[in-house]
This record gives C-alpha cells, structure tokens and sequence, in this order.
C-alpha cells in the first residue's frame, strides 16, 4: 500500500518535518578522519547516499544528521561514539527506521542496519542478535529449534530498539515483555567503551537499558531468551462496521476469560480504498480481532476463540494453525513505509462505559482521521516482574490503548488533535505512564519520563546522570540526565 494514499486515497507529497533544513556543518577533514576510523560508509550532510542511509519506516520523520555511519560491527560503533563525542556532536542510532520520535537533525547518526549476525543456542535457548536484526530473521532462525522469540504485531521491526522498548507481543502473556528474558547486553556507551552488561556484571545498567530505550547507549548486541512454541492457533478477523459496538462489548467480557497462552487485542480500522486491499475491506471500516494461542492444544485454542467468531457479522479473516514464522497475519500490519501520527495510553480496566466512550470517539459511527484505534489486553506475565528486574514500564496495566493515522498534509494540524481527544475521552479509566514503545507523539524528555513509575523513574535518571551525564544519546525517547 502506497504511504500516502491511506487517508485519503490520494498521492499527496511526504511531509518534511521543520528542522529539515538545520544541519551541523562539520569541517571535511573531520569527516574524512572519521572515515578512517570505521570499516563502514560514512556520510557528511549534502552527500549523496546519505538520505538513504538514514530513511525511515514512519515518513512523517525524516533524519537530517551532521553525519552519518553505517556501522559494521562494535567497533566501528565506538569509533563513532568517540568521534562524536569529540566534535561535541549528540548521537542518534537507527536499526530499521520503525520508531523515530523526532528529527535527529544535527548529530551523529549510527546506523546498523549492517549488523546482521544472528546465532541461536538450542540448548540454553537464547539467540545472539546484533543490533541491525529484524525479528523475521530471529524467528526463521529459532524456528529450525523448535523455538521462537517474543516478537510483536510486525516481524518487520529491530529486535533491539523493540526490545530496549519493553516489547510486547502476542506471547507477552504467556512470557512477558522482550525485555524479560534478556540474558546479556553489550553496549558502547558515552565514554566510547563496549561493556558485556549482564545481572552479575554491571547490574545497575543491565536493570536500566532493559526498558530505558537508547538512553544509555548504542546496543550492538543482545542476547535473548526464546522460547518453545513451534505452533499457535490465531488470525486476524474483520467484522462488519454495525456490529461494532455488539463486537466490543462481547471483546470486554471474553478477553479478560483468556488464560495466559491467549493474546488478543481488538480495532477499529478506517481502510483507505486501495487495489491492495482485499475487496471487502476495500474503503471499509470494519472492527478487527486479533488472537493468538500459544498452549499446544489447537482445539482448546479454537474452542477459546469461538464465542468471538460469534460476536458480529464476518466479512473477512479467519483463525487456525500457524508457525510463529507466520503470525505477521494476525495483525496485518503494514510492509510499505508511510508517514503516521501515533499516540498510546494505558487503562486501568475496560468497563461497559469505556467501551462505549471508546466507541463515541472512534467509533465507526463518528467521522475521525484515523486509522486505527486499537485496545490490546495486557496482563499475565507482563504484570509481573521478571526474576532479574528491569525498568520496563507499564507493568501495572491491564490494557493499553493507541491510535494512529496518515500524517498527510491535510490533516497534520487536525489528527494529533483528534488522535489526543480519543485518549482523553479514554482519561477516567486511564492507568498511569506508558509503554515506552507505544508513547508516539512525545513533546520532550519529562513526557517520557512520565512513562514510568516515579520510583522508576528516579532511578533511570540517577542512571542517566551517572552514564551520560552530558545527554550525548539525547534522540529518540530520551532522558535529561540530572545537573
Ligand atoms: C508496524 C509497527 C509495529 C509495531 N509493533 C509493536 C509491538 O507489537 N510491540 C511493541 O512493543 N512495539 C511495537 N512497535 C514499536 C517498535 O517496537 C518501536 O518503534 C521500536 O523502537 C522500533 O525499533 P527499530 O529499531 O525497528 O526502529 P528504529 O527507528 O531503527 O529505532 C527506534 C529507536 O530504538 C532505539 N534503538 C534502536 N536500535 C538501538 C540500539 N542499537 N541501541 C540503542 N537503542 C536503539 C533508539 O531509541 C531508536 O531511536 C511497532 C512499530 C511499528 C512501526
């Protein structure tokens, strides 16, 4: 699907963000020092390859760095840091381009989309991921074990921003948040140093990068637990509009039923009318539930599930076997990039009276820009915490709440305006903070410090003085680091 037509079925060009212009001049003989220094490309701004090099997933966000690297491996990633650090330059990182906050106009920008190495232990069952890794390779990889990893809703997403992020997918549930099981972690951090950080080595910042996002450092590998699930019974269906509120209503009463092995979340999707798409969902919008079970038991996971089938009028989708190498197709997310605004929250409960203020907000039935409007069910392992701790937010919630839609010209005033009045109708169920990796639209560092549970949040900020006390990884979802 073209990014742009999703709003509104028309070709409009891509927004550019306002910063676009400003761009740190670095002398060349600088550059080419730095070029000396690492294995990979290295782009100053005006070069040719460099927009390339550091194009998003979300093209409402287009990176305009000083510099760019295309890191290679770990030392070319302390190379960088280093180099930055001297030129007084901030550092921004990008695996795959799925979640840029904002611009990181201006800085050192590494880029390690070439560390591609994957190994998995069969017999621990953990995998080695360097930071450039899809979750598609993981899994395909794990699969040959009889293992899989805890991806999300699209398999087209970094392993390791997702998984610095907190992570939550369809298995969280049953095995909590990526985060979770991380085993080990090395990072370069401020100081241009690569540190193994693990539960016995460097503690502190093992509690902290696991769920404090790109704050402390550039990751250049993980190493993750996995898991032995070699296949689910899940799929994606699309009810009809005018059952929506029977559908919703049915969804609040059964999920919360689901034993630990279900994932499940539920939308209201506004489809543009798109050749792409199917002919029923063509410029439709349609409610659709999204269900993964992962206990073993293919009846038991059909059985589950049935009373929802029930709930309102099929017009597309069904719900079987699948390998985890397969569970793309349960949420259907997007391949192609496009510009979006996006924005999430997190409820305490969902009653009969949040269900129909979500439906007087987003319902079918009202004339809002977006194109989703999403309610996943939490709980289970992602409530608890892990047996080593880690700063992962939004633990406490038993759903999480996020709309998004086309960020094209024409509704780039409107749509962060309707996206935040749907959350705030949502406001009297809300539970506090947030997912780290469904904030979307942040203003700044304290709204993402908001994220977190104060005492949490205290002590990533103690973290932060204490590792980058300067602010050098200051994109993306960043802290300020205590004066
Ligand atoms: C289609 C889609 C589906 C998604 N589904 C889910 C989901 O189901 N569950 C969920 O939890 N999230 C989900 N997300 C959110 C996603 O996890 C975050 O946007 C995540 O940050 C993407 O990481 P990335 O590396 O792919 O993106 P990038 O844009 O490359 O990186 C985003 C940020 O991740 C951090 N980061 C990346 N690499 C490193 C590194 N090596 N070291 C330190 N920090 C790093 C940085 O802060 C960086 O700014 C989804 C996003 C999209 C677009």
């Amino acid at each position: 699907m073209s990014p742009t037509e999703l709003a509104t079925g028309t070709v409009v060009p891509t927004p550019r963000t306002p910063a676009d212009t400003a761009v740190a001049i670095v002398p060349a003989a600088d550059v080419d020092d730095l070029r000396g220094r690492v294995h990979g490309p290295v782009y100053a701004a005006g070069d040719e390859g460099l927009a390339a090099e550091v194009a998003t997933f979300n093209l409402a966000v287009r990176h305009t760095p000083a510099v760019a690297v295309g890191a290679t491996c770990a030392a070319d990633v302390a190379a960088a840091v280093t180099w930055a650090v001297a030129h007084g330059l901030p550092v921004a990182v990008q695996a795959t381009g799925h979640g840029p906050v904002r611009n990181a106009a201006g800085s050192v920008l590494v880029s390690t989309r070439r560390m591609q190495g994957v190994t998995v232990d069969p017999v621990r069952r953990t995998a080695r991921v360097e930071a450039g890794v899809r979750w598609d390779k993981v899994l395909a990889a794990a699969a040959e074990h009889g293992l899989t990893g805890l991806c999300g809703s699209s398999s087209g997403v970094g392993v390791v921003g997702y998984t610095l992020g907190g992570g939550m997918g369809s298995l969280g549930r049953r095995y909590g948040f990526a985060a979770d099981s991380v085993v080990s972690v090395d990072i370069v951090t401020a100081d241009g140093a690569l540190r193994t950080v693990c539960a016995d080595s460097e503690p502190e910042l093992f509690w902290g990068v696991r769920g404090g996002k790109g704050n402390f450092g550039i990751v250049t590998s993980l190493e993750i637990g996995l898991f032995p699930v070699r296949s689910v019974v899940g799929g994606g269906v699309f009810f009809a509009a005018e059952d929506a509120a029977a559908v919703l209503h049915a969804f609040r009463e059964w999920a919360p039923t689901m034993p630990e092995e279900v994932g499940t979340s539920i939308a209201v999707l506004r489809l543009p009318p798109m050749e792409e798409l199917p002919e029923p969902l063509r410029g439709q919008t349609v409610v659709h539930l999204r269900y993964v079970y992962s206990g073993g038991d293919p009846a038991e996971g059909e059985r589950l599930v049935a009373p929802m089938e029930a709930a309102g009028r099929i017009v597309l989708g069904s719900i079987g076997p699948l390998l985890p190498t397969e569970m793309d197709a349960v949420h259907m997310d997007p391949h192609d990039p496009m510009p979006v605004w996006e924005k999430g929250m997190l409820l305490a409960e969902l009653t009969e009276e949040t269900v129909e203020a979500f439906l007087a907000a987003a319902g079918p039935q009202v004339h809002v820009p977006l194109v989703m409007a999403e309610i996943r069910m939490l709980g289970g392992a992602l409530a608890r915490e892990p047996r080593v701790p880690n700063a992962v937010a939004g633990r406490g919630a038993a759903w999480s709440v996020f709309v998004l839609g086309a960020m094209v010209p024409e509704l780039a005033e409107v749509l962060p305006v309707v996206g935040r009045g749907v959350l705030a109708a949502l406001q009297p169920w809300a539970a506090p903070g947030g997912l780290v990796n469904f904030l979307g639209d942040v203003a700044g560092p304290d709204e993402v410090a908001a994220a977190y549970p104060p005492a949490v949040r205290e002590r990533l900020l103690a973290l932060k003085a204490a590792v980058d006390p300067a602010g050098v990884f200051s994109s993306g979802h960043a802290l300020t680091p205590r004066s």
